[in-house]
């Protein structure tokens, strides 16, 4: 029986909390009022039984889901509960929180700016101390990134070991649930609580029990090479870098620089992956069995019930499966896909890999409007997406009252090592509440 974690919030306080929201982080709320229980919050992108579940989009308003999702079912046996939805990008295809039907969430450091995302609702109820733990899901980044953004802990498990059953897919190869907290020990506790096989989750897996876990410091640090973050990251990101690398080489582990390119290709590698992911698993959304009717506008769900980014993705997606299979667009990915893996997981052996997790802080609301500066934002958090590894959003310091955080990510299965590795990489974190 795993135990309860001491510093998590009453129940009762939370939700006061919760009510209280001016952030627009929750899009509903749960009404029971029970004590000794631990209150989290859920990505509304999760199947709940009491409340909708929309994706922050206007094609799923008012949906109730028939079941919930396994996570849920597995934290209720720990007496947790939760107390509301969060918001989300629409159908998590973002990283700001702004494409949301509902508006933007506000970063609760600072309401003129952005939270992150995709979970940027998760992240920031965490942040703010409204719940002690929030569930969120990764697909290419959409928990570390507002994790970075909002000064918490962002866990992404590897693919596969936490079921999927009540997530809505968006790109079913890469989509995870992951978990938001203000320590590592609690975000462990979450992932024990709910890990393992699923039988409504047919990708979901047990892990063999006599997985060795590699002592809590890392022998070898991969990084990207410094010299080439000049034009990625802000200077007061990389100056925090140089610092940390320093003090860990004190510590007698070797440093291997690597070339950026790994990162700056997986981005349009995982976009169309994406693309062609999302255009499948949201033809479900056709209007006939979601969505408003009209009959004199065929056309009408598309234009009135999803919005810009959503209809994008589709769009691109077809075009990625139809014309592009000319090319071989779809084939040259899923061929970079397989040598990105193989690497990623052959460093881990020994290893871990360090990035920054977001080239900045939190920017304004409604200041990046060209699609691909916003996909910019997922220069390190695709790579781990794509390989299936596990990553780790570390909160690192704070720029002129604004959070960024640092990501480490490790091989296939090694999630319960890469926690105990963080926590010791943690130790050089210059953060402060
Ligand atoms: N920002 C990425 C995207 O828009 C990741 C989203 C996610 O992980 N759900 O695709």
């Amino acid at each position: 029986m795993l135990g309860y974690p001491n510093d998590f919030i009453s129940f009762s306080e939370s939700l006061s909390l919760a009510r209280e929201d001016k952030n627009n982080i929750f899009i509903s709320l749960v009404s029971e009022n029970k004590d000794d229980v631990i209150p989290f919050a859920v990505k509304d992108n999760i199947c709940t039984l009491t409340t909708p579940t929309t994706c922050a989009s206007k094609i799923l308003d008012g949906y109730i889901s028939p079941y919930e999702a396994t996570v849920l079912t597995r934290l209720k046996k720990y007496n947790c509960s939760e107390v509301g939805k969060t918001n989300l990008d629409e159908f998590a295809m973002g990283t700001s929180s702004e494409t949301s039907c509902y508006g933007p969430s506000l970063n609760p450091w600072d309401s003129k700016r952005v939270c992150g995302g995709s979970s940027g609702g998760s992240a920031a109820s965490v942040a703010a101390g409204i719940v002690p733990f929030a569930l969120g899901s990764d697909t290419g980044g959409s928990v570390r990134h507002p994790a970075s953004f909002c000064g918490v802990f962002g866990f992404r498990p590897t693919w596969g070991r936490v079921s999927r059953y009540g997530l809505i897919s968006m790109a079913s190869s890469m989509d995870v649930i992951g978990f938001f907290s203000k320590t590592l020990n609690e975000v462990r506790w979450v992932f024990d609580a709910v890990k393992g096989f699923d039988r409504n989750d047919s990708t979901s897996y047990n892990v063999k029990k006599n997985v060795v876990l590699k002592s809590e410091k890392p022998k070898k640090v991969f990084i990207p090479k410094l010299k080439d973050l000049k034009s990625i990251v802000e200077p007061y990101i990389l100056e925090d870098f140089e610092i940390l690398i320093k003090d860990i080489a004190k510590e007698n582990i070797d440093i291997q620089e690597i070339d950026c390119s790994i990162f700056e290709n997986s981005l349009p590698v995982y976009y169309l992956i994406c693309y062609a992911e999302v255009s499948s698993n949201l033809s479900r959304f056709d209007g006939i069995r979601f969505g408003p009717k009209n009959n004199n506008h065929p056309d009408f769900w598309r234009k009135e019930s999803l919005g810009r980014e959503v209809q994008r993705r589709i769009l691109m997606g077809c075009h990625v499966l139809s014309e592009g299979h000319k090319e071989g667009l779809y084939e040259k990915a899923v061929y970079l896909r397989k040598h990105l893996s193989s690497t990623l997981n052959s460093w881990s052996k020994d290893g871990l890999l360090l990035t920054p997790t977001t080239p900045s802080v939190a920017f304004e609301i409604n200041s990046k409007k060209d699609p691909i500066a916003m996909y910019r934002q997922d220069f390190f958090t695709t790579a781990p997406s794509l390989a299936g590894v596990p990553a780790i959003n570390i909160p690192w310091n704070k720029h002129k009252g604004l959070p960024y955080g640092f990501q480490v990510s490790s091989g296939v299965d090694m999630d319960e090592s890469l926690i105990n590795e963080a926590l010791w990489i943690n130790n050089f974190s210059k953060w402060t509440k």
